[in-house]
């Protein structure tokens, strides 16, 4: 089982670089480590996922508005995070090939819990005593280092032309959900908006994060989406039950199949936090976190109102009360998304004794080409017209992509590999010059109509050009 798994992640990395839905950062260059670029087709799928996402967010709820916060804040934002004093990791090295281990994981490999928020002394503790079982992912020995904390945060340079920058740096952010807080005051003034009420950010943020393995499940410079709700705090519990829920159903709408989904309750919460709920998909390598849902309780907008000094707390405008608003959080990753995705969507049919197919089945909503035209011979410039034509008017509609490469049946298999819903052949017939080699040749009555083949049972229908649209809608 774990080995099938293992392959498939495999076919899916290379099936991504392959059609142009992932590359290695800098591959020119041996790449670079937990960094990746979307090609082509990749970033069209991204944006259809954060399209759908800022739809069930923005547009779904009349009270969450949207934000695009800088990547670079001041300084004292991670401090009153509390990601300058502990946003690490527990890091240790195998003493024999230098590997660098992130020791809660490894831990985890022989079934034992541990997490980041652990001191360095607990965790050592555990890696003493479990030591024996624990096997270097690159060597397989077990002789390690102590644990130490790393912390996650990647500095810069930005603003400090002083040479020793690194003294007072400046931070990429870790996670986007800072410039959320530190901009409730704006909103709140310059919006409609009252408690309760969402603000949704989607950016990037940046983790130096110590293992860079599992494709883009784990990166180093990623895409958050995040929600941060602002509650009075008698009705934190409730909503968040209610936003776990929502949040749920929303993969289930988005197309994921629901026994690849479940969720997984934090053994081990912050003190803030009241209540931690990860949302897990079946990834290739197991069930994993593919987006949290926390009560993270009045911490944030608390530590922000003491370290910056200015007053966060809000005035019910009917009763007059101030409080400091509670805060429940959902956050989930664009590429854990993509990734989910396309596992979800990948699948190997056989269709005869000696040929597969690949076919990325991916919802139609989702999908980065949704209709594919072809002219059945590039070389006949009336066929090349007539699909040029169609492609024209279809894509005013759809994501097309006009496709003339190789025959048809290649297309077809291309097409199925970017995971097409639809393609659209124009052929003798359409343009009322049947050939005779065809079975339905010079069929008059097929005269203004295309061939539409279904990317999923690849059956193939004769349909009007003037209904082609009401087909594929
Ligand atoms: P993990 O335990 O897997 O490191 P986390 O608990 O640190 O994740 P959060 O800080 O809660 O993650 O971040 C919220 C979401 O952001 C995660 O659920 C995940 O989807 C995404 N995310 C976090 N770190 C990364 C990363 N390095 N690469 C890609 N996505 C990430």
């Amino acid at each position: 089982m774990t080995e099938q798994k293992n392959d498939l992640m495999e076919k899916i990395t290379s099936l991504a670089k392959r059609r142009g839905f992932v590359y290695p950062s800098s591959e020119i260059y041996g790449g670079f480590a937990a960094v990746y670029d979307f090609g082509p087709y990749g970033v069209e799928l991204a944006k259809n996922i954060r399209e759908a996402w800022w739809e069930a967010m923005v547009y779904d709820h009349d009270n969450i508005v949207g934000l695009d916060s800088a990547i670079f804040m001041h300084p004292k934002v991670w401090e009153a995070s509390g990601h300058v004093g502990g946003f690490s990791d527990p890091l240790a090295e195998c003493k024999e090939c230098h590997a660098r281990v992130r020791v809660d994981h490894l831990l985890e490999t022989a079934g034992v819990f541990a997490d980041e928020k652990m001191t360095e002394a607990e965790i050592n503790a555990l890696l003493a005593e479990h030591e024996t079982k624990l096997k270097c992912p690159k060597c397989g020995k077990s002789n390690f280092t102590e644990a130490k904390n790393f912390n996650l945060l990647v500095q810069s340079n930005l603003g400090n032309f002083t040479g020793d920058w690194d003294k007072e740096p400046t931070y990429l952010r870790g996670e986007t959900c800072q410039g959320i807080y530190v901009n409730f005051k704006n909103v709140l003034d310059s919006s409609r908006v009252k408690v309760p009420f969402g603000i949704a950010q989607i950016g990037k943020a940046f983790r130096n994060e110590i293992t860079a393995r599992q494709f883009i499940f784990r990166k180093r410079e990623f895409e958050q989406m995040e929600m941060q709700y602002f509650v009075r705090p008698e009705e934190a519990a409730t909503t968040y039950e209610e936003w776990r829920q929502k949040r749920f159903q929303y993969y289930i709408d988005l197309g994921i199949k629901p026994e690849n989904l479940r969720w997984h309750e934090h053994e081990n919460l912050v003190f803030y936090a009241k209540a931690a709920w990860d949302i897990e998909y079946n990834f290739p390598f197991g069930f994993k976190e593919l987006e949290g849902v926390h009560n993270r309780s009045d911490y944030d907008l608390t530590q922000h109102s003491k370290f910056s000094g200015v007053d966060l707390s809000y005035r019910d405008p009917q009763t007059n009360e101030k409080y400091i608003p509670w805060i429940v959080e959902t956050s989930v990753g664009l590429e854990r998304t993509f990734l989910a995705v396309l596992t979800d969507a990948y699948v190997e049919e056989k269709i005869s004794d000696t040929d597969t197919r690949i076919v990325l089945k991916f919802p139609k909503k989702l999908a980065p080409v949704q209709v594919a035209v072809f002219p059945l011979m590039k070389n006949k410039p009336e066929l090349v017209e007539k699909a040029r034509e169609i492609f024209t008017v279809l894509k005013k509609d759809f994501r097309c992509e006009f496709d003339d490469n190789g025959n048809v049946g290649k297309r077809y298999r291309r097409q199925d590999e970017i995971g097409t819903p639809y393609c659209v052949t124009i052929d003798f017939d359409t343009i009322g010059q049947g050939d005779s080699s065809n079975a339905e040749a010079g069929d008059k009555s097929l005269e203004g109509t295309v061939t539409v083949r279904d990317r999923d049972t690849m059956e193939q229908k004769r349909v009007k050009i003037e209904e082609l649209k009401k087909y594929l809608r």
